[in-house]
């Protein structure tokens, strides 16, 4: 663990940790949780925070810690923790968004700023520690999926995400569930940027000029994934390889209005607005 809550209820990162002026008892950040943990001074890991597995000190089950977390509770946690860990000052680091390369219409202007983007395409360093190191780029969904996997809910709750016009914006206010996505879009409190939704696949139906693939509705709230004519070269992906999969799909929230019912698209153009994270 990356930080841990003071006896004071304020939150510490292990980097800052000074037992003289932060005193000695730490406890696991996860409400739930708290149970005491112990500092691990910088070694051949960077400083961190850990349970000793004696007594007390374990994580409980539903903790963020207790296990590896997949996609989507990780997506969870991390919302759980992201407002009180930015509240309490926690250094946060930023990734930088350029989805760009998404769309096959998409052509690069001039060179691009970082070509060495095209060969670390489906992965993302975090590098918190080390100021200097460029911090990572997200150029592919599948990079967020595998981002939200690969460290501690901690961590990421301290991540800010760059969208472009110098706007950074926390990571859990990006990633969101299709209803979340939805009220958001029809109450105005959507920013114009890309998101990223999750939900279930229900239904695929192909018709000859438009594909529509529907999510599992929640509180009678759906969302819909729109592939035109145009892009059906570039989404090949099959009736077999959506339905009944948890996704993880990137896009612009686009209103639709039919018959006095509001409802929310994306209009997706390739199999690469696409990531499956699980297959209930
Ligand atoms: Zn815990």
């Amino acid at each position: 663990m990356n930080t841990a809550l003071l006896f004071n209820g304020q939150i510490v990162s292990a980097e800052e940790y000074k037992p003289e002026k932060h005193g000695h008892r730490l406890f696991c950040i996860d409400k739930n949780c708290k149970v005491p943990l112990i500092f691990v001074a910088r070694g051949e890991r960077e400083a961190h925070f850990k349970t000793t597995g004696k007594a007390d000190s374990k994580h409980v089950s539903g903790c963020g810690f207790y296990e590896p977390l997949g996609v989507l509770q990780a997506i969870k946690k991390v919302a759980e923790y992201q407002e009180d860990l930015l509240k309490k000052g926690v250094k946060e680091t930023v990734i930088r968004v350029n989805l760009n390369k998404l769309d096959p219409d998409y052509e690069p202007k001039g060179i691009e700023r970082n070509p060495k983007e095209d060969t670390e395409e489906d992965r993302v360093e975090i590098k918190p520690k080390n100021e200097n190191k460029q911090p990572g780029t997200i150029t592919s969904v599948k990079t967020v999926a595998k981002l939200l996997t690969s460290y501690e809910p901690d961590l990421l709750a301290s991540i800010l995400l760059s969208i472009g016009g110098g706007r950074k914006v926390p990571l859990s206010s990006l990633i969101v569930d299709h209803v979340t996505a939805h009220k958001m879009l029809w109450s105005e409190s959507a920013i114009n940027t890309g998101y990223f939704v999750y939900g279930t696949i229900s239904k695929v139906t192909r018709l000859e000029k438009v594909i529509y693939i529907d999510f599992e509705k929640i509180d009678d709230i759906g969302f819909t994934l729109v592939v035109f004519e145009k892009y059906f070269k570039y989404f090949t992906l099959k009736d077999k390889d959506l339905v009944g999969f948890d996704v993880l799909v990137y896009g612009m929230l686009k209103k639709n209005e039919h018959k006095g019912k509001n409802s929310t698209e994306f209009l997706i153009k390739s199999n690469k607005y696409i990531e499956k994270i699980r297959k209930l």
